[in-house]
C-alpha cells in the first residue's frame, strides 16, 4: 500500500473510533473499504447485523464529496438519518414524505457541497433533474442497499433498480458500492450482471449469526411454553411472535397483554392506521412484543430486537432464516425460539397439494418443507444444518442452539414405528392420529367397536406407552415423510413408499426422547428471570434500569427510538464498567465524540447516584 493510501485507511480507523465510537472493523469491513478508497468498485455480501453500512459511511466520511446511498425503503431514512446526525455526520434524505421547503433545503445543502450522505430512492435517482443535479457536485461514491432488489426472481424485486447502471456510464468515476444479505449464488451473478459490476471485487461473508440461539420443539402446549420462553429469558426484551393466521395473532397478542406484557398485534387485516401506530411503538418503546403474520419485518431496521418466536411452522428454511435474522442486529445475545404441531404439518403439506402450480414447483415446495421438517427434527447441532442448507460447512457443533446445550436423547424406536404403520394400514389407512393412537393403546370405543377394529392384532399392543408418547412418535413419523395425511381423505393418515423398508425390518429408526424436564430444572427456570443481561451483576439490576430509564427519556425528548441514543452493549458496558470522568467514556464502545459531549454527563450523573 502507497503512504497516501496508508494514510486514507488511518483515517478511516479514526473515524471508526471518534465519530462511531467503535474500536475494530468487523468481517470484511476494513477490506472493503480499502478497496472503495482506493477507487475500486465493490459487491458486498453480508449477514443481517454484520455492519454493512459502516462499508460506505467510512468512505462517506474520508473522501471528498457526497456518498449518494440507494435505499429502496423510504421509511427507514427517516431514522437512519437521525442516527447519523447524533454523530454529527451531515447527512440527509430527500423522498416524497418531505414537504417542498425541506426538499429544497436538501439540495441547496447538496449543491453547496455541505454533505457527506444523501440518502435517495431509487426512483428519485433515476430522475433526469436529479441525475443532472449529482453531476455538477463533487461525488465520493454510490453505495447501493438491499442491491438484491435488482433481481427478478427474488421477493423485493424493485423495477427501478434495473436502471441503475445507467451509474456506471454516466459516472464512469465514481466507485460503487452493492451490498445484501441475500446469499445465493444466482442472486449474487444478476446483481452484477444487471448493476454491471462485473469487475467489482466481491467481499462474501459467512452467513453464520453466532450471537443467535437457536431452539425448536414440539412438545407440549404451544403458547404455554411461549410464555415460559419469554417470560423467563425475556421479560422485558423487545421481540417479534410469528403466527399463521390473523385470528391467532389477535388472540395470542391479547393473552401476552393479559399476562403483563406490551404485545401489539400487526397483520393485513388492521387498517393500515392502526399498523403504522403498532409499528411505530414497536420501534419507539422499550420491551415491546409485535406478534404478526409474515406481513410484518421487511425493512425492520431495529438492532434491538432480542428474540423472535414461531408460534407455527415457517415456510421454509429461507423464510426460516430471514425471520429469524431480525433478531439480535446489534450482535448482542438473542434468541430464535420455535414451537410446532402436527396439524402444522398436516396443513402446509394440504396447502401444497391444493396450490395451483406445475407439478415440478408443487414437488420443490414438498422437498423444501422436508428440509424444514428435517431440521425441526434433527437430534444434532441446528446451526451446522442451517448453515449446511446454504451451501455453508460449519466444522464444529455451535454450542449455541438447544441440540449442542441440551443434547436430545435418542432411542430406537424401530419397533413402535412398525406398530404405528401397521395400525394405520390395517384401519384402512383413512382415520387420523387420535383414532389410531386410541387403536395402539386399546381404548374402549364405540367406533373402534363397530369398525371390529378391537379385533385387530395391534389393538391395544401398544399400551406401555401413554397416548401423549404416541402422538409424540406419530408427529416425529410424519415429519420423517413415513406417514402423510391425506386432504382427500378428511385427512386420514396413510403410508408412502419410505415406510416399506421400516415395515420390512430392513431399517431401524432413532427418535428424539420425549422430553420430561426434571422438576428441579422447571422450578429453577421459574425463578432466574433473565430480566438483564448475563453478565450483569444482579447488584447492578437497579443501575442496568436506571439506564434504560435514562435512554429511554432522552429518546422521547427527541422523538426517537433510544436504540439511536445507545445501543444495548453501550448501556451494558456503562453498568459493569461504572465510568465515573468523561474521559472514561471513550473508551465505551458505541460512545464517540458527539455522544460522549452530549449525553455523558447525563449517564455519569446516573452512574453516580449508584455509586
Ligand atoms: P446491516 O449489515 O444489517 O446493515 P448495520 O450496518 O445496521 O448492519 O450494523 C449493525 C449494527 O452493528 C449497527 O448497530 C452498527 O452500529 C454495529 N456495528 C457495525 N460495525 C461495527 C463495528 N466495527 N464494531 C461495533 N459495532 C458495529
Ligand atoms: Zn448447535
Amino acid at each position: 500500500m502507497g503512504t497516501a493510501r496508508t494514510a486514507q485507511m488511518q483515517r478511516a480507523q479514526h473515524v471508526l473510533d471518534q465519530v462511531f465510537g467503535y474500536s475494530e472493523f468487523r468481517l470484511n469491513q476494513q477490506k472493503v473499504i480499502e478497496c472503495l478508497l482506493a477507487g475500486l468498485d465493490a459487491l458486498v455480501l453480508m449477514p443481517t447485523g454484520g455492519g454493512k453500512s459502516l462499508c460506505y459511511q467510512i468512505p462517506a466520511l474520508v473522501l471528498d464529496g457526497v456518498c449518494v446511498v440507494i435505499s429502496p425503503l423510504i421509511a427507514l431514512m427517516q431514522d437512519q438519518v437521525s442516527a447519523l446526525r447524533q454523530l454529527g455526520v451531515k447527512a440527509a434524505f430527500l423522498n416524497s414524505s418531505q414537504s417542498l421547503d425541506e426538499q429544497d433545503a436538501v439540495k441547496r445543502a447538496l449543491s453547496a457541497g455541505e454533505l457527506d450522505l444523501l440518502y435517495l430512492s431509487p426512483e428519485r435517482l433515476m430522475t433526469g433533474a436529479m441525475l443532472h443535479m449529482l453531476e455538477r457536485c463533487k461525488l465520493a461514491l454510490f453505495a447501493i442497499d438491499e442491491a438484491h432488489c435488482v433481481s427478478q426472481w427474488g421477493h423485493d424485486f424493485r423495477k427501478e433498480y434495473k436502471q441503475l447502471s445507467v451509474l456506471h456510464q454516466r459516472f464512469p468515476g465514481t466507485p460503487r458500492l452493492a451490498v445484501t444479505a441475500t446469499a445465493d449464488e444466482r442472486t449474487r451473478e444478476e446483481i452484477a450482471n444487471e448493476l454491471s459490476l462485473q469487475n467489482a471485487q466481491r467481499f462474501i461473508s459467512s452467513f453464520d449469526r453466532p450471537n443467535i440461539r437457536y431452539a425448536i420443539s414440539d412438545e407440549g402446549n404451544g403458547r404455554e411454553q411461549l410464555w415460559q420462553f419469554v417470560h423467563n429469558t425475556h421479560a422485558d426484551n423487545s421481540g417479534i411472535i410469528y403466527c399463521i393466521s390473523r385470528k391467532k395473532v389477535d388472540e395470542t397478542a391479547q393473552w401476552l397483554c393479559k399476562k403483563g406484557r406490551v404485545a401489539l398485534p400487526y397483520h393485513a387485516g388492521m387498517d393500515s392506521g392502526m399498523r403504522q401506530q403498532n409499528q411505530s411503538r414497536f420501534l419507539r418503546e422499550d420491551g415491546v412484543i409485535i406478534v404478526a403474520t409474515i406481513a410484518f419485518g421487511m425493512g425492520i431496521d431495529k438492532p434491538d430486537v432480542r428474540f423472535v418466536a414461531h408460534l407455527n411452522l415457517p415456510k421454509s428454511i429461507e423464510s426460516y432464516y430471514q425471520e429469524t435474522g431480525r433478531a439480535g442486529r446489534d450482535g448482542e445475545p438473542a434468541s430464535a425460539w420455535m414451537h410446532y404441531a402436527m396439524s402444522d404439518v398436516v396443513m402446509q403439506r394440504k396447502w401444497l397439494e391444493q396450490s395451483d402450480g406445475a407439478d415440478t414447483h408443487k414437488q420443490v415446495q414438498h422437498q423444501k418443507l422436508d428440509a424444514l421438517l428435517d431440521l425441526c427434527e434433527a437430534t444434532l447441532c441446528r446451526r451446522q444444518i442451517l448453515l449446511g442448507y446454504f451451501g455453508e460447512t460449519l466444522r464444529d457443533p455451535c454450542g449455541n442452539c438447544d441440540n449442542c446445550l441440551h443434547a436430545p436423547e435418542t432411542w430406537d424406536a424401530t419397533h413402535e414405528a412398525q406398530m404405528v404403520l401397521s395400525a394405520i394400514y390395517r384401519t384402512g389407512q383413512r382415520f387420523g392420529a387420535v383414532y389410531v393412537t386410541d387403536v395402539l393403546t386399546g381404548k374402549q370405543d364405540q367406533r373402534i367397536t363397530t369398525n371390529h377394529h378391537d379385533q385387530l392384532q395391534v389393538f391395544g399392543m401398544g399400551e406401555k406407552h401413554t397416548a401423549m408418547q404416541w402422538r409424540s412418535i406419530l408427529r416425529q413419523l410424519m415429519a420423517r415423510n413415513l406417514i402423510i395425511a391425506d386432504p382427500d381423505q378428511h385427512n386420514g393418515l396413510r403410508l408412502t413408499a419410505s415406510a416399506r423398508p421400516i415395515l420390512r425390518g430392513e431399517q431401524q429408526i432413532l427418535l428424539r426422547k420425549l422430553k420430561r424436564p426434571s422438576p428441579k430444572a422447571l422450578k429453577a427456570a421459574k425463578t432466574a428471570k433473565n430480566r438483564v443481561p448475563v453478565d450483569i451483576q444482579p447488584e447492578d439490576a437497579a443501575l442496568w434500569d436506571a439506564l434504560r430509564a435514562k435512554r429511554s427519556a432522552l429518546a422521547r425528548e427527541q422523538g426517537l427510538p433510544p436504540y439511536v441514543i445507545f445501543h444495548d452493549a453501550t448501556l451494558r458496558q456503562l453498568a459493569r464498567d461504572k465510568p465515573s470522568r468523561l474521559e472514561d467514556l471513550d473508551a465505551i464502545t458505541g460512545i464517540g465524540e458527539k455522544k460522549r459531549d452530549r449525553y455523558g454527563k447525563a449517564f455519569l450523573e446516573v452512574i453516580a447516584a449508584f455509586a
